[in-house]
């Protein structure tokens, strides 16, 4: 059967993509298909075992809704954030398509009004010092959903998706694109051993992070063309709820741009969770990365983000992503596939951290998914001496952040490091193949995925 539209890959864009199709034209045939499972078949067995046991295709990274299903869905309503699609877009077309996406989660029962609205005396304190410090406050609306929340939201509108038959093929992974001509025709797919072919004239591209690796190499198979993009590394921090008070009841999430003196490397803060958890995601053999959630029920005492330097390199290298995974690899290798963990106070000092060491802190880690040890026998110099240098930074603005008792877990990567040539309109070089989201090389939150999605579908539909 020939499909109007496929989506490779049902995350973020690949279901606001699907609803924008089948909401302005149900008579199209729409095809999502995913590595993973259907969205409630997603069931990580730590749930029950407490612990992550390696799943060949991990449940909370890869499926239907794709990493914004258990991620804590802070949607930040602004350009800004989340990506940098409005370089090719313009910013009017990006800030009044995440209107239409805030739309569709209104739709689904979402009615939390955006916070960071209106600045308090305590927040115009924050973005003094932040003015004093030389760090670049970021200060988007935005509106925040939970962990939990976001899995009901996704229910709905994949239930909806359902109702309005579009077709998902789920736990297969896209191999190759078939395309003829210069023009799109469709994909392969593998599925328990055998290829499966699947056609369209359209075919929205969109495998987020876990896929960005498999979306370079089509690209260089297929003449796609593509830029090597930014790499981003660093470390998720974990630190009393107490010392981010005035952040996280004022900001709920502060975003941070820092450039450092040493380098003059950028420096961000990304993803903060408020009385969350740290989490080890297992995105390929020996890639354990470090990321966070918070929940709307559950509750710690602790609060997590990570700190990232953004990591563009020149010419004549062009191997980000294995640099990025070497580093991930010899993590893994000191830890047996698990998270490495260091205080600041034993990183400070030059000496590795032990878990007697870490018993004396004021701090419980919030995962048993580590092994304490040093982060510099894995962490390249520049990298590191950047992350130090952002800590003591942010304890000028949440004094007590520099202290020993931050936990650093590495490493957090953001694998980007396909830049997608597309037009306006969110097409490749390839007739009909288009790109959104994480794996695009544009997009890093679900803000900007679903308004990729959106706009590829937006052309779509001109054509029938
Ligand atoms: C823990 C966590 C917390 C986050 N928190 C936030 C947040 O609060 N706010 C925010 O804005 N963003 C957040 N993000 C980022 C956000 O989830 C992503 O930016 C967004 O989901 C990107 O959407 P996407 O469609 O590009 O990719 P994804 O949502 O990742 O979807 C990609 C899909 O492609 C599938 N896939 C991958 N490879 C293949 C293949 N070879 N064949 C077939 N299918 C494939 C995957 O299974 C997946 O379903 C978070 C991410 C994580 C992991």
């Amino acid at each position: 059967m020939k499909y109007d539209i496929i989506f490779l890959g049902g995350g973020q864009a690949g279901i606001f993509g699907a609803y924008e199709a089948v909401e302005k034209n149900s008579q199209l045939k729409v095809l999502v298909i995913d590595k993973g499972r259907m969205l409630k078949n997603r069931v990580c067995p730590k749930e029950t075992l407490g612990k992550c046991v390696n799943c060949p295709t991990c449940a909370i990274i890869y499926g239907v809704s794709g990493a914004g299903a258990f991620s804590d869905s802070k949607f930040n309503m602004d350009y800004k954030v989340g990506g940098d699609v409005h370089t090719v877009t313009g910013k009017e077309v990006v800030n009044q398509t995440i209107k239409d996406v805030v739309s569709v989660y209104r739709k689904f029962g979402f009615n939390e009004e955006p916070s960071g609205l209106k600045y308090n005396t305590k927040m115009e304190e924050i973005k003094r010092r932040c003015i004093e410090h030389g760090i670049q406050l970021v200060d988007t609306p935005t509106m925040h959903l939970g962990t939990d929340g976001s899995r009901k939201l996704y229910t709905m509108l994949v239930d909806y998706l359902l109702e309005k038959n579009v077709t998902f093929v789920t736990e297969r992974e896209v191999e190759e694109l078939i395309i003829e001509d210069g023009k799109i025709k469709g994909a392969k797919v593998s599925y328990k051993g055998q290829m499966e072919e699947y056609y369209a004239d359209n075919v929205v591209l969109g495998m987020g992070r876990s896929g960005a690796h498999k979306v370079m190499d089509l690209c260089h198979k297929h003449g796609v063309n593509y830029q090597n993009g930014a790499i981003d590394i660093g470390v998720r921090v974990e630190i009393p709820d107490i010392i981010m008070k005035d952040i996280n009841e004022n900001f709920y999430e502060a975003k941070m741009i820092y450039y450092t003196k040493t380098y003059n490397d950028k420096m961000r803060t990304f993803c903060s969770n408020p009385s969350g958890f740290i989490a080890a995601e297992k995105h390929a053999e020996d890639v354990i990365l470090a990321n966070g959630h918070a929940y709307k029920d559950k509750k710690s005492t602790n609060t997590n983000l990570s700190l990232l330097c953004t990591k563009t390199f020149t010419k004549p290298f062009d191997k980000p992503f294995e640099y990025a995974t070497a580093i991930a690899n010899l993590s893994s290798m000191l830890t047996g596939g698990k998270l490495l963990l260091q205080s600041y106070g034993d990183l400070k000092l030059g000496k590795r951290s032990t878990d007697e060491k870490l018993e004396r802190l004021n701090i419980v880690p919030t995962t048993t998914d580590y092994v304490a040890g040093d982060i510099s026998l894995a962490c390249p110099k520049r990298i590191l001496d950047n992350i130090m240098e952002f800590i003591e930074a942010h304890d000028k603005i949440t004094p007590g952040f520099a202290s020993a008792d931050l936990l650093l877990y590495f490493p957090e990567i953001k694998f980007r490091s396909t830049r997608m040539e597309i037009d306006k309109n969110m097409m490749t070089n390839i007739e009909g193949l288009y790109a959104a989201g994480d794996s695009s090389g544009y997009g890093s939150g679900l803000n900007i995925a679903a308004v990729m999605g959106m706009l590829a579908v937006r052309h779509i539909l001109t054509k029938y």
